[in-house]
């Protein structure tokens, strides 16, 4: 990781690449949100992220619809696509590995999977999934990917990014050794308090990265989340929250603020079920999702 920003590229290959994206691109009606102005810069694309969410990477046998083994070739076609596109980061939104009985055989899972991941790009992100810590505690799975924090912000161009982490039993205890139901995800009030403190201190627009949803009250949703939904709407900086776990594509908008859930990796068997996109900010703080496979289009400000 690197904190550093990244050169621009040229004009011409953004217009070149962002006519593509229009074709055929879902577009929605625009919020009155009172963000911070974007400063003026070269180009129409500020930052561009690749995502991927739920890859869940195991050696073992597919089970219902999840085909654990198949993320390798999905990540490798990913990779290429990234590549080509060009990306400024990359992030996974959580669940990058699946379940084992023992913490080596995890770290197995996590070795294999973090060898293509952590080849793509050298800023990389990784937000935590309740798989991640299913067996492993956080800071195994962490210190296995080299990043200190399970939850951080940075700043790229301009833009500011959150990364949150809602493994956390409503007790307060983290996840770890199977200590967990995966529906009892919450943010705890010490990250709900640094939130508040981080959002207070950028004038940047803002983008969220979680894995559990924060838009909606199911299974799927963070139990506390109308509390960090809260924060997010009172600082007027937050233009979208990224989010996976529901493995299926969804968008909702609150009080101005996009909820965009990615499609799984991991889900159906064949390069025709992978999933992944990159996200580009433009300067008038419009966002761009250019979904591959099963991963839909996005357009949204
Ligand atoms: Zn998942």
């Amino acid at each position: 990781m690197t904190d550093s920003h990244s050169p621009n590229r040229p004009t011409t290959e953004r217009l070149g690449r962002r006519a593509l994206l229009r074709n055929g691109t879902l577009v929605l009606g625009a919020a009155a949100l009172p963000v911070a102005a974007l400063p003026a810069a070269d180009g129409d694309a500020r930052v561009r992220i690749g995502l991927v969410t739920d890859l869940h990477y195991a050696d073992k046998p597919p089970a219902g619809t999840r085909h654990y083994r198949e993320t390798l070739a999905k990540l490798a076609e990913a990779t290429a696509a990234f590549k080509r596109e060009g990306i400024d980061c990359l992030v996974e939104l959580g669940d990058l590995i699946d379940a084992a009985e023992t913490v080596e055989t995890e770290q197995r899972y996590l070795r294999t999977i973090n060898r293509t991941f952590s080849a793509i790009c050298d800023d990389r992100h990784y937000v935590l999934g309740n798989h991640c810590v299913d067996t492993l505690k956080k800071e195994e799975f962490l210190g296995s990917v080299g990043q200190s924090d399970s939850y951080y912000s940075f700043d790229r161009n301009g833009v500011h990014f959150v990364v949150l982490d809602s493994c956390f039993r409503a007790d307060g205890q983290p996840y770890g050794r199977k200590n967990f139901q995966w529906t009892d995800a919450n943010v705890p009030q010490d990250e709900l308090d640094w939130l508040q403190e981080d959002l207070a201190g950028t004038d940047n627009p803002t983008i969220i990265f979680a894995h559990q949803r924060l838009d909606v009250s199911n299974n799927h949703g963070v139990k506390n989340n109308a509390d960090v939904r809260k924060i997010l709407e009172s600082s007027g900086k937050v233009l979208a929250v990224f989010q996976g776990h529901s493995h299926q594509n969804d968008l909702n908008e609150i009080e101005g603020i996009h909820y965009c859930t990615l499609v799984a990796m991991v889900e159906g068997s064949g390069e025709e079920n992978n999933g992944y996109s990159t996200m580009e900010i433009q300067r008038d703080g419009t966002i761009h999702v250019k979904g591959f496979r099963k991963q839909a289009q996005r357009e949204f400000a």
